[in-house]
């Protein structure tokens, strides 16, 4: 078998502040094969968002190891690695417009504008913004700021893309239209995506599997696996009976620690 893409093992990170330390992650380990979307789930302060930032280089367990494409990441974001974060409206470079947020890190890398403008162009036509090049983030919707966002991360062509709760911040509807942007965009550019999100239907629609955390200090509490057929439709998909019986095993793996907790 390959090396997977994503190899985290016994992750621990202990926050450390004048109010005193917080264990939020206590041996974190799991894997993602290529070509897999996953998406990780938990209570909020499980440490999800503290997972994808140690993968994507841009914070150091307290202990424990990240590994992409078999290299150990080591103080800065892996090659392979895209990174679209929860909030578009802090994400976006307001004065560059839709085409120049997505070409800027292309160029920053060295690429040659018209290379950079024709991947721009494919990746918004991709994620439904073809035309709106020359708008400016301000003149877009919330759910278009954050179509600019993955459309940027995706013209990078990254290996690995790693969402942080993606669609947490627009309405239902825009939500559902974005989840369906995501899964076309593994086939159309090979990626593998890791996501995070605290909404169980969201992370079984989605995902090949889900890594369930624990409440903190956590750990991998189960990994589910989502053998729906693709493609994968809002309407088919949940009315599946399997998708119902899917999302029950993982809200009780999400759920079960509170209730004991509560009892
Ligand atoms: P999640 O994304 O699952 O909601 P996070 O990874 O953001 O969880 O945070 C996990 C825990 O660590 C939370 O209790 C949070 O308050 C704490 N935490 C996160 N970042 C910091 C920080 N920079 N300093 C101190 N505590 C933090
Ligand atoms: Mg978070």
């Amino acid at each position: 078998m390959s090396t997977p893409i994503v190899r985290v093992s016994g992750l621990h990170k202990t926050y450390v502040s004048e109010k005193g330390d917080h264990v939020a992650l206590s041996g974190v380990s799991f894997e993602v094969e290529r070509g897999e979307v996953v998406a990780i789930v938990g209570p909020s302060g499980a440490g999800k968002t503290t997972v994808l930032r140690i993968i994507a280089g841009l914070l150091e367990p307290s202990a424990g190891r990240a590994e992409v494409a078999g290299q150990l990441v080591n103080g800065e974001p892996p090659k392979e690695v895209g990174f679209v974060f929860q909030d578009y409206s802090r994400s976006l470079l307001p004065w560059l417009s839709v085409l120049g947020n997505v070409t800027f890190p292309l160029r920053s890398k060295g690429l040659p504008r018209p290379e950079a403008v024709a991947r721009a162009r494919e990746a918004l036509d991709a994620v439904g913004l073809g035309g709106r090049e020359r708008a400016h983030p301000r003149e877009l919707s919330g759910g278009m700021q954050q179509r600019v966002a993955i459309a940027r991360a995706i013209a990078y062509e990254p290996e690995l893309l790693l969402m942080d709760e993606p669609f947490a911040s627009v309405d239902a509807q825009t939500r559902m239209d974005l989840e369906d942007l995501v899964l076309p965009l593994r086939d159309r550019f090979g990626v593998t995506i890791v996501f995070v999100t605290h909404d169980v239907d969201e992370a079984v629609y989605l995902s090949d599997r889900v890594v369930v955390l624990t409440p903190p200090p956590s750990v991998v509490s189960r990994i589910v696996d989502v053998p729906l057929p693709q493609p994968r439709e809002q309407h088919a998909t949940k009315s599946d009976p399997r998708f119902a019986q899917l999302r029950g095993e993982v809200l009780d793996l999400v759920r079960a620690p509170a209730l004991v907790k509560g009892a």
